[in-house]
């Protein structure tokens, strides 16, 4: 096996890299470096997104005929990497790295040419409504209501967890049209606008002080019945291909890849109470050199996933091993980066610390303290955030009963 990038490959990394160069300015890099979770600064990474589609690589995944570049694995995978090591900020998952591939598979010539280019655009920006209240982890016992009126639907309950729902202009959402023998019939997915009358919507605080996710409450909502995508009460089937695309749609590695190096950068350079650097502690070097291996293997496991699934196609059950995975292994490289980032780490006083809520972002100054690297004064953030990544699309302990049964047949 040959685990070496070929010429064109190379190539290609230059391109890549020569385009990150000429193309991002310092407030970009600084949302790039200082983004704290998958999700990143709304602004910035919308103007970031423009200057991709400007040069056609907003989704460069995609099929050809739908404005994307076809790119190979390897060619995401290289994207990736240049993209993190440049300081660039990543683009919203919902809409280019989820609802797109439904509506390519599922959406109606009209929906397809209504949303594809707006969401590569950025002009339509989608937020998700899976979860509710009561219907998580077992979410085919949904509820929300959405009954039938002339072309429309009318819908009522509510949202939780909604990831962006502040930001986003559209929402992809599971709603109930019927009540059958199984939960699972009964469900439809529906495209609705986020301005519609009767809806609200009430951020969150979560443990890292930060305001991301939003309860969303629907009374009355009328959303036409030409939003449906797919067949109305088979929304279940549209629902589970999504979700293999939020699940293993694109490579962890990458980006672990860059943490990790920007530790191991740290760790030879930082001295420990007696004058050694971090790096030379046998216990702490160990930990380090066994997570590089480890993201290393699992890049390798992706890229031979990513490049065997059928052109467009998900991975299909096989996205769960890939989000167990990489989010396990995410853990526990926060939980090394907070371990090193030491008492440095407060800098950062999140909601309990500090009077008057957390420390913005743009307060969190990128150089100037903490050996000029904000990573460390972010460290607790990224560490919780992460916690969280074991838990959204679909907590870990439900992807191994997936693969229980999906895949090892149990
Ligand atoms: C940061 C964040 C962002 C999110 N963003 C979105 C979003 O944008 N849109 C959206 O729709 N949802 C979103 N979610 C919601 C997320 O999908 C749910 O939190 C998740 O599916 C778990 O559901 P729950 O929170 O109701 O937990 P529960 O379903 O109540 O689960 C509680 C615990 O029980 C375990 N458990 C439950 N059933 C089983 C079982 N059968 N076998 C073994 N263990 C089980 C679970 O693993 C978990 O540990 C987000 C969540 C978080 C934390």
């Amino acid at each position: 096996m040959n685990l070496d990038w070929s010429a064109e490959e190379e190539a290609f990394r230059k391109e890549v890299r020569s385009f990150l160069t000429d193309n991002l300015d310092e407030e970009l890099i600084a949302a790039g470096r200082l983004a704290t979770s998958v999700y990143p600064d709304h602004e910035a990474s919308m103007r970031w997104q423009k200057i991709l589609h400007a040069k056609g690589w907003a989704a460069p995944h995609w099929p050809v005929e739908h404005g994307g570049q076809d790119w190979s694995a390897a060619q995401r995978y290289i994207f990736e990497s240049e993209r993190i090591a440049a300081g660039a900020p990543s683009l919203s998952p919902m809409g280019i790295h989820m609802v797109a591939h439904v509506l390519v598979r599922f959406g109606t010539p009209a929906q397809k040419a209504r949303f594809l280019p707006r969401i590569l655009s950025g002009e339509v920006f989608f937020c998700q409504g899976y979860s509710e209240p009561g219907a998580g982890s077992d979410l085919a016992s949904l509820q929300m209501a959405a009954r039938a009126d002339g072309d429309a639907f009318v819908l009522n309950g509510s949202k939780i967890w909604t990831t962006h729902a502040a930001e986003a202009n559209w929402m992809f959402a599971l709603v109930r049209t019927a009540r059958e023998d199984r939960p699972q019939k009964g469900i439809t997915f529906l495209l609705l606008e986020m301005d519609s009358p009767g809806i609200e919507v009430h951020p969150m605080l979560m443990a890292s002080g930060e305001e991301v996710q939003s309860q969303v409450f629907f009374s009355d909502v009328r959303v036409p019945a030409d939003q449906v995508l797919g067949t109305v009460g088979e929304g279940w089937s549209v629902a589970k291909y999504l979700l293999e695309f939020e699940r293993g749609g694109s490579a962890y590695a990458p980006d672990l890849a860059a943490r990790a190096a920007q530790l191991a950068r740290f760790a030879a350079g930082e001295a420990g109470g007696d004058g050694r650097a971090l790096i030379e502690d046998p216990h702490f070097a160990g930990r380090l050199a066994a997570l590089r291996a480890r993201i290393r293997v699992l890049g390798t496991m992706e890229l031979r996933l990513l490049s065997g699934a059928q052109k467009g196609a998900s991975v299909g059950a096989l996205s769960s091993m890939m989000k167990v995975l990489g989010t396990e292994t995410a853990q526990a490289l926060t939980q090394l980066t907070l371990e090193a980032a030491g008492p440095r780490a407060l800098a950062y006083q999140p909601h309990a610390v500090r009077p008057g809520g957390p420390t913005p972002l743009h307060e969190v100054p990128v150089g100037g303290y903490v050996g000029g690297e904000a990573w460390q004064a972010l460290a607790p953030l990224r560490y919780f955030n992460e916690r969280a990544a074991s838990i959204y699309a679909g907590s870990n302990e439900i992807q191994r009963n997936i693969l229980a049964r999906a895949v090892v047949g149990l």
